[in-house]
C-alpha cells in the first residue's frame, strides 16, 4: 500500500512546481520559485550559521561565545521557509527522492561559494531515525550525502554512522528535550577520516549533529563541518 501511495504521490508532484504545486510539464521548480531559490545571505554567526539579532561584537553569536559547539562550522544553505524547504518536505512526506536529489543539486552549487572543494573531505550522513527509515523507501540524507559526492568528487562513508537507540521523531520538540532525546543516539562503526563534511538535511537547534559529531570527534575526526540542506530560523 506504502509504495502504491509512494508512486501516486511521485507522480501526482512531478507535474507541480516543487514549492507553489503551480502545474508544470517538467519536473521541479516554476520561474519564479526557481528565481527565490537564493541560498541564506546576510550577516549570520561563523559557527553555527545563525541569523545575527543583535549588533554584530565578534562574528560569533552569543550561544557560541558561551558554548562553543563540537563542530568547526554549520553550512545552513537554504532558508526552510523557501522553495528549497518545501522540496524537502515534498521528498519527505510525498515519498518523492526526486524531489530530494534536485535539493542536493542545488546544496553542491551553493556549498562550492563557502567551502574550498579541492580539500577532500569525507561525506558523512545523518543517518535516518529507525522508524523513518522502515517507513519509507530512501533515505533524504542519504541521497544528499550520495549526489554531494558525485557532483563534488569527494568520498562518501555511508555507514560511519549508526543510530544506536530508539530515539523519539524530533518534530515539535524543544531545544533541550532533542539534546536529551539524542543522548547516545549515535555510534561510529569505525575510524572516522580526520576531515568530515557530515550531512543533515534540515537543521533546527543542531542537536543531531552536535551529538553525532561528538561521536566523531571521539573516533578521530578533527575537523567537522556540517552541511545542512535548509536551516530553520
Ligand atoms: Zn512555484
Ligand atoms: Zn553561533
Amino acid at each position: 500500500m506504502d509504495a502504491f501511495f509512494g508512486l501516486f504521490f511521485s507522480a501526482f508532484f512531478s507535474s507541480k512546481c516543487l514549492s507553489c504545486d503551480e502545474n508544470l510539464r517538467y519536473f521541479g521548480f516554476c520561474t519564479p520559485c526557481w528565481r527565490n531559490l537564493e541560498p541564506r545571505r546576510g550577516s549570520r554567526c561563523r559557527v553555527c550559521d545563525a541569523q545575527f539579532a543583535g549588533p554584530v561584537t565578534d562574528s560569533r553569536c552569543g550561544q557560541c561565545l558561551d558554548k562553543p559547539p563540537p563542530f568547526e562550522q554549520v553550512h545552513g544553505l537554504f532558508d526552510y521557509a523557501g522553495p528549497v524547504g518545501d522540496a524537502i518536505r515534498k521528498g519527505k512526506y510525498g515519498d518523492c527522492p526526486r524531489a530530494i536529489s534536485m535539493v542536493a543539486k542545488l546544496c553542491a552549487l551553493a556549498i562550492q561559494e563557502r567551502i574550498d572543494v579541492s580539500k577532500s573531505m569525507t561525506i558523512v550522513p545523518i543517518p535516518s531515525h529507525w522508524r523513518r527509515a522502515a517507513r519509507q523507501r530512501f533515505e533524504p540524507t542519504l541521497v544528499i550525502a550520495h549526489e554531494l559526492s558525485l557532483e563534488l568528487n569527494m568520498p562518501l562513508n555511508k555507514h560511519l554512522l549508526s543510530r544506536k537507540t530508539h530515539t523519539k521523531p524530533q518534530a515539535g520538540m524543544k531545544a533541550i528535550e532533542r539534546s536529551q532525546n539524542l543522548k547516545g543516539a549515535f555510534k561510529a562503526t569505525g575510524r572516522s577520516p580526520k576531515r568530515v563534511l557530515l550531512v543533515d538535511d534540515v537543521y533546527t537547534t543542531g542537536a543531531t549533529v552536535k551529538s553525532a559529531t561528538r561521536v566523531l570527534k571521539r573516533s578521530g575526526a578533527e575537523d567537522v563541518q556540517i552541511l545542512a540542506a535548509a536551516y530553520v530560523t
